[in-house]
């Protein structure tokens, strides 16, 4: 299948030049690791995959190619009218539309105005289940269960190096986020991750090493 997976980071076109400095070098860098995670689990189970990140560069719908089967959408709610818009855009084309991130975990029941799926929490079983079909149209789903497991920044280097090419180059102050852990301990009933309990992840102090490794090839 064609997959494209994007991750909304701004919800407005950039309007000038500082706007435009500020979104490239800062904005961009706010790329959440999810997203990147499940471009990763669609290509290891075997599907073409195209990973975008929109922070007003330019018009979202050509950051992807016209005929996908699948896209996933990342969105905060601030950016849920533009990834409304997305998701009208991909239906039109027969294209099945899934929302993720804060905005489908905080108002799922909204979502599903635009989108066929709404997902509130997910791992690669339940991105296999979307892809195989398994859900129908019109409903929010979730794994239902703790992330145990997000693909180590090697295997996410391609989304990585998407996400930080200024200018369609990467420049020596790209910054790589990295992420040692999700959840929290505590309970703020306003807060979405309220019910995740904490989880640490291996493997960072080995990624900086890996960047290094893989700018150095490109220069
Ligand atoms: S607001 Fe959310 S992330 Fe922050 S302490 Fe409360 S539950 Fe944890």
């Amino acid at each position: 299948m064609k997959i494209g997976v994007i991750e909304l980071i701004e919800d407005t076109a950039s309007k000038s030049w500082t706007d435009r400095i500020y979104r490239a070098f800062f904005k961009k860098y706010h790329a959440s690791i999810i997203p990147q995670a499940v471009s990763v689990w669609c290509r290891q189970l075997g599907h073409q995959v195209w990973y975008a990140t929109y922070y007003g560069q330019r018009d979202p719908v050509r950051l992807l190619p016209d005929e996908l089967d699948v896209v996933f959408v990342a969105s905060y709610t601030q950016a849920s009218a533009l990834a409304y818009a997305l998701a009208k855009v991909y239906r039109m084309r027969k294209t099945l539309t899934v929302i993720g991130g804060p905005h489908a975990k905080a108002f799922p029941r909204d979502c599903l105005r635009f989108f066929d799926l709404a997902v509130k929490d997910c791992d690669k079983t339940l991105i296999d289940d979307i892809l195989r079909g398994h859900f129908d149209r019109h409903t929010v789903i979730t794994s239902g269960r703790p992330l145990r497991e997000i693909p180590s920044a090697e295997e996410r280097m391609p989304e990585i190096i998407a996400a930080s090419l200024v200018g369609g180059r990467l420049r020596r102050l790209s910054v790589v986020p990295l992420l040692s852990s999700v959840g929290c301990p505590y309970s703020c009933d306003f807060c979405v991750d309220w019910s995740n309990p904490p989880k640490l992840f291996p493997g960072i102090a080995s990624a900086s090493s890996i960047w290094r490794s893989k700018t150095a090839t490109r220069r």
